[in-house]
């Protein structure tokens, strides 16, 4: 009997780690607004909230609040509750985000819980928001730049070492992803098997500023989920259609938008992909890569050449224009 009892208690060491690494589930069953074609007449509500489970939720700001309609994430432990990414809205009588955020969290001893604000990275449509945060008790909002996202979660040798935030109960780990921004990270939270992306990986338009760097997080990325169970991957915004097109840009409605989460199926195609990336713009599937600052210094030296095509064409005609006057004969030979 007792042998019996010793290998049931060793079987249930076993598996107690791997009962604990087994994801809560929840429910991702949402149709998000479309936004409107007519956004005076017919506004949709200005922040959607999704339940995913009792202590995760998914907001999203109507797109025609903000035409990037980017992804909020609230995740609350058992002695604080962490918000990801504040949104592309300052104004808190446009979009109520801070005081909706509020109202979710929980009592902790008497008074409401602890809430941080982070940020996947540091473009304005993730943290407009902090405004309305600001000054709130028992709310601290972490600053989106580098030397803030290193000092707050504590890497030491960004971005090669994986950082944790403690909600109780209740592990984050930040994974960084530079590339998108020198300062963005990936988050996973261990208790549903989340990962939120922000734009470093999103159903939609891939904006890469540094190439190398975001090849290394993509490899990273993959590293760090490994064996882990990953439930779902979820970027900052939806910017495909249902067919895989791209939505069209700066659209206050999108009717027919795919669903927001992505898998590791996704994420696995992800490194060859940007294998095949020339660092400019490139398509791969439903996928657009482009550098915003490649194309922009591209742009610029466009702007330069015919600048300089038509300043030559002009000193070449006034030239031309001279001579003739100077010269009657050449006035009568030449064309006018
Ligand atoms: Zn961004
Ligand atoms: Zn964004």
């Amino acid at each position: 009997m007792k042998t019996v009892l010793a290998a049931l208690l060793s079987l249930f060491c076993l598996m107690a780690p791997l009962a604990n690494a087994e994801p809560s589930t929840g429910s991702i069953d949402v149709h998000w607004d479309p936004g409107s074609a007519d956004c005076q007449g017919h506004p949709p509500r200005p922040l959607q909230v999704h339940r995913y489970d009792e202590r995760t939720y998914i907001l999203r700001e109507s797109l025609c609040q903000t035409y990037e309609g980017p992804f909020i994430y609230l995740l609350i432990g058992s002695s604080k509750a962490l918000l990801i990414d504040s949104g592309d809205v300052a104004d808190a009588s446009k979009a109520p985000l801070a005081a909706t955020v509020i109202a979710l969290l929980p009592q902790v001893n008497g008074a409401r819980m602890p809430l941080e604000v982070v940020h996947t990275h540091s473009h304005l449509d993730h943290r407009a928001g902090d405004v309305q945060f600001a000054g709130l008790p028992q709310v601290t909002v972490v600053g989106a730049d580098l030397p803030h996202v290193i000092q707050t979660f504590g890497f030491r040798h960004w971005p090669d070492d994986v950082a944790q935030v403690d909600l109780g109960d209740r592990v984050v780990d930040v994974i960084p992803t530079p590339g998108h921004t020198p300062s963005h990270v990936s988050y996973y939270d261990r208790s549903t098997g989340l990962v939120f992306s922000g734009d470093f990986f999103l159903p939609g338009r891939l904006i890469i500023d540094d190439v190398d760097a975001d090849r290394a997080s993509a490899r990273r990325l993959l590293d760090f989920l490994g064996n882990r169970p990953v439930s779902y991957i979820l970027g900052g915004h939806i910017e495909l259609d249902r067919h895989g097109q791209p939505e069209p840009m700066g659209s206050n409605f999108h009717p027919d938008e795919r669903p927001l989460p992505l898998d590791m199926a996704d994420l696995r195609k992800l490194p060859a992909m940007l294998a095949g990336f020339n660092g400019i713009y490139g398509q791969s599937g439903e996928y657009v890569m482009y550098s915003q600052a490649r194309m922009l210094q591209l742009m610029a030296a466009a702007a330069l050449l015919l600048l300089a095509i038509i300043t030559l064409t002009l000193v070449w005609w006034l030239r031309h224009r001279r001579r003739r006057r100077a010269d009657p004969a050449l006035a009568t030979s030449l064309p006018t």
